[in-house]
């Protein structure tokens, strides 16, 4: 195989793109892939036209082309994915977070902000006062950690929210020991140390004593039908993080059913779901006691995650 040059990968790109067996390659995907092999910075793409790759930069360019046309994402080939202007492990245990759910990030560090202007207390209780904020099948631990970030770690430049800072405590789980493992590695490399992690299928393993009750309950649980056919295309990820039974709903529902129990008084429970599911979510959250339930939309205009407070 001779190593083509980046003129000759631009191309050919086309046809790559093109020749998957699902459907098309995102373009970028081509492109930052060649930047990964290549270790070289974007504009490298742009006036380098003549670099020729080396033999063992073009056999990894090309065997990774390869296991995208088969439909593995980018993210699984890179092993690494941003969210929240944070970085990411990501492998085959952990679906690859999606710029969507930062929606939920920020409507949680909202509400949290709003909550604490409006309670109005004093600096002195602020200090004494522990909250706690629970993820429900954490994953990769990127809506924990961006969420622990942001609510412990003082003010950065990378801060998206202005949320008063306080004592939380993050507790985080997940079913799947090799999905808390990469979320662990996660926290050490964001230098965040105040996650704990339990192995839990959603609430098993959790208390109802009230010093554990949660202030915030947060989940971005499967929710795919498992008759859509858009989760044909999603070959590589973990099934159990995709999809659930009765038309994606069955996790959900349960998450909805058993927060009262683990929400204190007053306390927020926000799901990402799909986007036809705003209606019969926000139906459960009523149906389950819970108020001034919403949905809010995403990048794309769609339903996609429903708040509510108990
Ligand atoms: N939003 C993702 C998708 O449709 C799925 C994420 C999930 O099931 N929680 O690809």
């Amino acid at each position: 195989m001779t190593a083509l040059t980046i003129r000759q990968i631009k191309q050919q790109s086309q046809q790559w793109v093109n020749a998957s067996i699902n459907s098309a390659i995102p373009p970028f995907w081509l492109t930052d892939w060649l930047l990964y092999v290549i270790h070289k910075p974007s504009i490298f793409l742009m006036t380098n036209d003549d670099y020729q790759l080396t033999e063992a930069e073009y056999q990894q360019f090309s065997a990774g082309v390869t296991k995208m046309q088969q439909g593995i994402p980018l993210a699984y080939l890179t092993g690494k994915q941003e969210f929240w202007s944070l970085d990411f492990k990501v492998n085959e245990h952990t679906l690859i977070p999606r710029p969507d759910t930062e929606i939920l990030v920020e409507q949680v560090l909202n509400w949290i902000n709003e909550q604490e202007k409006s309670r109005s207390i004093t600096k002195q209780e602020d200090a004494v006062t522990s909250k706690r904020l629970l993820d429900l099948g954490t994953g990769s631990g990127c809506i924990a950690i961006s969420l622990a970030h942001e609510l412990t770690q003082g003010s950065t430049g990378n801060t998206k929210a202005n949320v008063a800072k306080n004592s939380w405590q993050v507790v985080a789980v997940d079913v799947s020991v090799k999905a808390l493992e990469v979320a662990r590695h996660n926290t050490t490399v964001n230098n965040i140390t105040n996650i704990e992690f339990i192995q839990s299928s959603w609430y098993s393993e959790l208390s109802t004593d009230c010093e554990r009750l949660f202030d915030v309950i947060v989940s971005n649980p499967p929710y795919i039908d498992e008759a859509d056919e858009h989760l044909a295309r999603l070959i590589a990820e973990p099934i159990s993080a995709l999809s659930a039974p009765n038309q994606g709903l069955a996790d959900i529902e349960h998450i909805v059913q058993q927060a009262p129990r683990y929400l204190r008084v007053g306390g927020l429970l926000a799901i990402e779901h799909g986007f036809d599911q705003g209606a019969a979510v926000r139906q459960l959250f009523l149906d389950n006691g819970f108020n001034a339930v919403h949905t809010v939309q995403d990048f794309g205009g769609n339903d996609r995650v429903t708040l509510g407070q108990i």
